[in-house]
Order: C-alpha cells, then sequence, then structure tokens
C-alpha cells in the first residue's frame, strides 16, 4: 500500500465522519420531503423547526400577530399558541413547557422539534444517524382498527380525563397511554375529584 492511498483513505474517513454533523436535518410529513427557505437547526442539542411551514403542510391556519410575537395556528378544534422567547406555548388553552423558547431566524418563527410535531396530535421520529426527522400528522393506531369500528377516544364529549376500567390511572385524552384504552374500557371524568373519588390516581406521564 502506498503512502498516496493511504492519504486518500484517510481523507475519504474525515469527509464520511466530517459529513452528518454538517447536513442540515431533513424533515418528511406523512413521507413527503419538505422544504423550507429558513432551515431547521440543532441548538443546545435541541432541534429548532420552522413553524409556519410544518403547521400549513399539516394544514393548519397561522397567524402572526407582530406586537405580542405570538404566532396563533388553528387547526379542527386544536388552537396553538406559541410566543416568542417564551416557553409556555399553549394548546387549547392548557400550558405546555418547553425546554428552549421559540425564536425567529431570517423572519421565520423556529419551535422545538417536538412540540411543532405533536401540537395537533401528530407523532414525531428524530433518526440521529441520517439527520432526519418524521412527522406523521396522525398517529398510528398500535392496533389496526377494523372498518366500522369507531376510533379510539371517540368518548371524548364525555369527560375531561380519561382512564382505563382494567387500571387506576387517568389520563389527559392526548396522553400516549390514553391512546391505547380501547373504546370498550374507556371511562371518562369531568373532573380531577371525580377520578379520585372514583379510586384513580393521576398518570406520571400526562400528568393530568
Ligand atoms: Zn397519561
Amino acid at each position: 500500500m502506498n503512502k498516496y492511498l493511504l492519504c486518500g483513505m484517510a481523507l475519504l474517513l474525515c469527509l464520511f465522519l466530517v459529513t452528518p454533523a454538517m447536513a442540515t436535518p431533513t424533515v418528511t410529513l406523512d413521507g413527503k420531503q419538505l422544504s423550507f427557505d429558513v432551515s431547521p437547526i440543532i441548538e443546545d442539542g435541541r432541534t429548532l423547526v420552522p413553524l409556519r411551514a410544518i403547521f400549513e403542510a399539516m394544514g393548519a391556519t397561522v397567524n402572526w400577530d407582530q406586537d405580542s410575537q405570538a404566532a396563533t395556528a388553528v387547526k379542527g378544534d386544536t388552537t396553538v399558541e406559541l410566543k416568542i422567547g417564551a416557553t409556555t406555548p399553549t394548546i387549547n388553552g392548557q400550558v405546555k413547557q418547553l425546554d428552549v423558547p421559540a425564536k425567529i431566524i431570517d423572519g421565520r418563527t423556529l419551535a422545538p422539534l417536538r412540540f411543532v410535531g405533536e401540537a395537533f396530535g401528530g407523532t414525531v421520529e428524530w433518526n440521529q444517524e441520517l439527520q432526519a426527522i418524521t412527522m406523521l400528522s396522525k398517529p398510528v393506531s398500535p392496533i389496526a382498527q377494523p372498518a366500522g369500528t369507531p376510533p379510539p377516544l371517540s368518548g371524548a364529549g364525555q369527560g375531561t380525563y380519561v382512564g382505563s376500567v382494567s387500571s387506576d390511572k387517568y389520563h389527559t385524552p392526548s396522553c400516549r397511554y390514553a391512546d391505547k384504552i380501547t373504546p370498550e374500557n374507556q371511562i371518562w371524568f369531568k373532573s380531577k375529584e371525580e377520578a379520585a373519588a372514583a379510586g384513580y390516581q393521576p398518570c406520571g406521564v400526562c400528568k393530568p
């Protein structure tokens, strides 16, 4: 093996090692890759993604209030409000906690990936190796529903919190564990007091 070949191999290895760190994360929504005029960024290990472009791709309407520096996004009966520099956006008035605040880059609002992906009930997967973000606008049901069967959580109108008849925990309807409760096992409560009176404990994940 001559020294030129060694040199070339070392160079290739360098390129290979450096490339992933320089790559801009790609974002795929429901199998379609999104393009942005301002790219997602990674800051302090947190991925921030363009809020409006993704929300609009999900079918939401986004309004920006210059005075309050806040974005309001509406899709169906879900309203998301997010203020620049704050870590407490709301979804239908319920306060959510962000690790890092949303910020403006080149006139675009960038917000934490998971919040943006899940605000309207979707799911987010992050592939570190490929720097690829995969979003699904609707969560995939763990159990395929036979045709004609109502989707889970169809009883959302019956209360504020949901539990399972086979456990003693209650959840907010958006909790991933609430999603797993089959319709026939759902038990709905109008208040925490009602749930407690029935012997139910708050879930440690969604902290209702
Ligand atoms: Zn829960």
